[in-house]
């Protein structure tokens, strides 16, 4: 599970909104019997008098899912925009690829470059060597 400071740090990083505090937890619930499971939450409060609080389905066992359902709150409440909500989730696959330690994929490779002039295809598939420089008279 992750940590809590790791946990507030992600819910923090994933509110490209307003300012905000954020409240995050992140708590082994234990039942009786002995089995536990960990519990996610994240308020995020508006940094207005009186701002709205907008918070996560309560006792989420996954920390992604805990932040995406508050920020999801904010959404419907409209103080996110769709272009928002998407920057966030990326921040959350980002963080999820992170944990899972899946691997990074490989940086893409360089664009070829043209042996004579220096220049990597363009639009259209050709480098500076493809255009003759117009004579003006
Ligand atoms: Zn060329």
């Amino acid at each position: 599970m992750l940590t809590p400071l790791v946990f507030s740090a992600l819910a923090t990083a994933a509110w490209v909104g307003a300012p905000v505090t954020v409240q995050s937890s992140a708590s082994i619930c234990r039942l009786v019997g002995g089995r536990s499971f960990p519990s996610y939450s994240v308020y995020y409060s508006l940094a207005t008098p009186g701002g709205a609080m907008y918070y996560s389905a309560p006792g989420s066992s996954c920390p992604f899912a805990a932040v995406l359902s508050a920020i999801d709150a904010a959404w419907v409440a409209g103080v996110l925009t769709g272009r928002q909500v998407e920057q966030a989730q990326r921040v959350v696959a980002q963080a999820e690829a992170l944990f899972s330690g899946a691997p990074t994929p490989p940086p893409a490779a360089p664009a070829p470059v043209c042996a004579a002039c220096g220049e990597a295809a363009d639009y259209f598939g050709e480098c500076a060597c493809a255009y003759v420089p117009m004579q003006v008279a």
